[in-house]
């Protein structure tokens, strides 16, 4: 739910970062846009104020060239010669007229030489109340004065925008006549308005409503026009300039700023990219430490190891959850402690901190670990198994130590319980290997000691019947009573050892079979491994109880499984290949026996892939002291046999499929059966017999 939500901050962060930046580079670029317009409108307003200025430059200048016309009293044809002159200099004007001092009589006048005569298709007449009115506006103010604007048609057709100046004439200071002048506006704006100024733009002149009158200069056209007007006020008229700009549309970078901007705009717009993937990538990389640290924490917590490590002082940096276990104490409370450490035993403080700082003085540390003991927050000691490593960190310096930690109480525990339960089978072993010879020497001694007895007894009923007084005779007699009796006391001291060793009989219990084996596999083990052998064992499920002595039956198991272990070939420890072990193989198994018997019996068998058992060998297995082994005592199997025979089973060999043989015995199931504690006895079949 967290990292959704992280996501979530994340993403509106990058969101509104870009929209920040988005904004900006926008109000920058339109800034850049606007600061330019208002560059161009500045311009163009100055060209325009510019170009009225010009052409009232160019008017006045033409009003002085029309009066020095008239200086001197000229006659009209010199009059016409200069004006001629005039107008080839100007073409903004059309047409020169001197007219009398009431206007109304045209006295002269000459045509532009570049143009058909203005008034040749109209005639003059249509335009001549204008132009009496601005010639009598200019009597009064004595100056020059313009008619407003009028559209004159020509004959081809195209039509002029015209403007009359009326100027009054004065002769020895009289009021004698009128100079009137035409213009043409559009070659009035083309003419006076600068060249400089005109390129590029559009210069009109228009009407209040905007109509234009005249206009000169074209320029391409764009999708953006600026635009400025001025009045130019002559006496009379008052014109209203208008200058016109386009901006063409694929004038995208107009001017440096903008393309400044725009450029600053595509450097951040990929420096922005560039760290969003680069942030990209360390979230990726963050997801990725996240799942190793998630992994690596798993590691630690499942470990059944304790790992502790320290800095090069000796405290403790970091302890994992198997370590404060171990000691019983939590990880803040080691985190927090000092030296010496919580879980020193306090006798033994001094010698580990003199330990501890031998070892941390010196960089070589025994890879196979050192043992010592630590206490638990309840004070109880416990034996730990300790591997130390240097640690380092990621620029290949020393921090501190790390250790791994291993508790060594159950080992000990288990050591110590497979170390007495075989002291307690080999002294079992022995007191059964006595009692085997023993039962062995009562079966032998038997015979011969009841043949001295019975010779005795026979001797002494002769010298009975027989009659002699010598003194000889009573205690030859009395002799032969003493050896009767010894033989019979010596007949009762064996059968006292052998009652010895039937005692045994009343340690019987019920037993769970898979109990017996149990008991016997650290046992078996220990001796599989030195051997080389693969043990399995298979109990099948369900199986009762057997009444029992349960040390000699797991001393039947055990004899069994080293005999069959010790009939494989042997491999050395320094260098048994796999393939070796996994020939060597020992099967234990446990079932119900499937025999005619009546009643109901287990069924032990261990099986051996060894070298099996010769015919000769055979013959003898069960005799006593019949040993093939350099060492052995050849009563193992003798014993096993006894047992098993006391207990009403029988015990049995066979050749193994796939080579080496199989022991099986039987013991009965369930109550045991009822003859059976009194076999020794009386065994019907028992091939030892009873010493009385
Ligand atoms: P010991 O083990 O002291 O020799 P045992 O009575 O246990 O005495 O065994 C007698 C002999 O029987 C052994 O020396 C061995 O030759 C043979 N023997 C016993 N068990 C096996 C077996 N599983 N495979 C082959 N031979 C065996």
């Amino acid at each position: 739910m967290s990292w959704l939500l992280r996501g979530w901050r994340r993403w509106s962060l990058w969101t509104l970062l870009v929209g920040l930046v988005a904004t900006l580079l926008v109000t920058l670029v339109w800034l850049a846009g606007r600061y330019e317009a208002e560059q161009l409108q500045a311009k163009i307003e100055r060209d325009a104020a510019e170009a009225v200025s010009d052409v009232r430059l160019g008017f006045t200048r033409n009003v002085q060239s029309l009066q020095a016309l008239h200086a001197g009293d000229p006659s009209f044809s010199s009059w016409r010669e200069q004006a001629a002159l005039l107008l080839q200099q100007h073409r903004e004007l059309l047409r020169l007229e001197w007219r009398n001092s009431t206007g109304n009589t045209n006295l002269a006048f000459v045509d532009s030489p570049f143009r058909q005569p203005v008034f040749e298709r109209l005639g003059r007449a249509n335009a001549l109340p204008d132009v009496l009115r601005a010639c009598s506006a200019a009597l009064r103010a004595s100056g020059p004065a313009y008619a407003p604007s009028y559209y004159v048609a020509q004959i081809d057709s195209l039509g002029l925008e015209v403007m009359e100046l009326c100027l009054p004439l004065a002769t020895s200071g009289r009021h004698s006549g009128y100079l009137v002048a035409t213009y043409s506006l559009a070659d009035t704006l083309a003419e006076l308005v600068g060249k400089q100024v005109a390129r590029g733009q559009e210069v009109s002149f228009t009407e209040a409503d905007g109509t234009r009158l005249a206009i000169a200069g074209s320029v391409k056209r764009g999708s953006r026009i600026f635009t400025a007007q001025q009045l130019l006020d002559l006496p009379g008229n008052t014109l209203l300039l208008r200058m016109d700009s386009w901006r063409g549309p694929p004038e995208i970078f107009p001017n440096f700023l903008s393309a400044l901007v725009t450029l600053l705009s595509i450097a951040l717009i990929t420096v922005v990219i560039l760290l969003g993937k680069d942030i990209r990538r360390r979230t990726r990389a963050e997801r990725d430490l996240g799942d190793a640290l998630a992994f690596r924490k798993a590691m630690e917590d499942s470990l059944v190891t304790g790992l502790r490590a320290r800095d090069l002082q000796g405290r403790i940096s970091y302890v994992n959850p198997a370590f404060c276990q171990m000691v019983g104490f939590s990880a803040p409370e080691l985190l927090a402690s000092s030296i010496p450490a919580p879980y020193w035993p306090p006798e033994l403080i001094d010698e580990y901190q003199q330990r501890q700082a031998i070892r941390l003085s010196a960089n070589l540390l025994p890879r196979e670990g050192f043992e010592s003991v630590f206490m638990r927050k309840d004070g109880t000691r416990f034996p730990v198994l300790i591997i130390e490593a240097p640690l380092i960190n990621a620029v290949g310096e020393q921090t501190g130590w790390m250790s791994a930690l291993l508790d060594m109480s159950e080992q000990r525990r288990i050591e110590e319980l497979s170390r007495t339960s075989q002291d307690r089978l080999q002294a079992t072993a022995r007191l059964a290997t006595v009692g085997e010879m023993a039962s062995l020497l009562s079966h032998e001694l038997n015979q011969p000691l009841a043949a001295i007895s019975s010779y005795a007894i026979g001797s002494n009923n002769l010298l009975q019947d027989a009659t002699n007084s010598s003194p000889v005779y009573a205690d030859v007699r009395t002799a032969l009573q003493r050896i009767a009796e010894q033989a019979e006391r010596a007949g009762k001291i064996i059968k006292s050892v052998h009652n010895f060793v039937r005692r045994r009989d009343q340690a019987r219990e019920a037993v769970q079979p898979e109990a017996l084996l149990q008991a016997i596999l650290p046992l078996v083990a220990l001796q599989a491994r030195k051997l080389g052998v693969q043990v399995q064992t298979q109990v099948a499920p369900d199986l009762p109880s057997t009444v029992c002595d349960r040390t000699m039956v797991e001393q039947v198991l055990l004899n069994l499984a080293r005999n069959g272990m010790q009939a494989m070939p042997q491999h050395s420890l320094a260098g048994p290949t796999p393939a070796a072990w996994r020939q060597n193989r020992l099967l234990i198994h446990i079932q119900m026996a499937k025999l005619a018997a009546p009643g109901q019996w287990l069924e032990f068998s261990v099986h051996d892939n060894g070298q099996g058992i010769a015919p000769d060998v055979a013959e003898q297995l069960f005799t006593p002291f019949f040993t093939t082994k350099a060492e052995g005592m050849g009563l193992g199997l003798s014993l096993c046999r006894t047992v098993i025979e006391q207990h009403g089973g029988s015990l049995s060999h066979a050749p193994a499929p796939g080579g080496g043989t199989v022991f099986r015995f039987t013991l009965p199931a369930g109550t045991p059966p009822v003859a059976a504690p009194h076999l020794i006895a009386s065994p019907p079949e028992s091939p030892h017999g009873t010493l009385t």
